[in-house]
């Protein structure tokens, strides 16, 4: 066993299933995935420590627990399609590109997106599809999507993601303000967007979205 997967799987017994992740598709996803790769060279013996890590402009990749959680609130099935806003690093792309067949993300900063698509290239992931933009407004010609899962903090729910959602899907995104925030999981019930169901996940602390649906700069 390598080094980093002895790392990925004190990870996943100490901050993962010790804190209730369950879902064991998630935590194979999470002991797959070589999340050293996608923090900067400098931070790398940081790589699985229990907390979220800079990655450049101003930005994080999040703690591991966190990606547990939205990526088991998002209740995937391999056919699902599902959107993230706010790529990032990659690495919540690249666990969910482990679980499902399609995986599309979003990302504003366009020297992100790109660094995140050189590790998938490096890792043969092929199933994601990174645009550069402000993902308030989704991804219309991809949409509907299964489930989407916003990985930057908003002031209230986007409506163009509840829009973009099938009847039956799921939208994951920490809602508050600029410091703090509660992660919300809304279900859609119906063909109206206003039939939603909404539960709490717990509080957490994320960068602001910033476009349409944000704040500004
Ligand atoms: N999911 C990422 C990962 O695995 O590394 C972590 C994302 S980081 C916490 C939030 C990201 O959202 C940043 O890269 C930021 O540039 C991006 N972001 C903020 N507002 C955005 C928007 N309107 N559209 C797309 N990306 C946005």
């Amino acid at each position: 066993m390598d080094r980093y997967r002895k790392q990925r799987a004190r990870m996943i017994e100490t901050q993962l299933m010790a804190r209730g992740i369950t879902d064991a598709g998630v935590l194979k996803a999470m002991e797959n995935v070589p999340r050293h790769l996608f923090v900067d060279e400098g931070l790398i013996d940081q790589a699985y420590s229990d907390n979220p890590l800079p990655i450049g402009e101003k930005q994080t990749i999040s703690q591991p627990y966190i990606v547990a959680l939205m990526t088991q609130g998002l209740e995937l099935n391999r056919k699902d399609r599902v959107l993230e806003i706010g790529t990032g690093s990659g690495y919540q792309a690249a666990i969910l590109a482990q679980l499902v067949d399609r995986v599309f993300s979003i990302e504003r900063i366009a020297a992100l997106a790109s660094r995140a698509r050189k590790i998938f290239d490096q890792l043969n992931y092929y199933n994601v599809a990174i645009r550069v933009g402000d993902g308030s407004y989704g991804w219309k010609e991809e949409a509907p999507f299964d489930a989407i899962i916003t990985t930057a903090a908003a002031p209230g729910v986007p409506k163009y993601l509840i829009e973009q959602l099938v009847v039956g899907g799921r939208l994951i995104v920490p809602v508050g303000g600029r410091d703090v925030q509660t992660l919300y999981k809304w279900t859609r019930l119906s063909e109206n967007i206003n039939d939603i169901k909404k539960e709490d996940l717990g509080g957490c602390r994320f960068v602001s979205l910033i476009g349409e649906s944000g704040w500004k700069e």
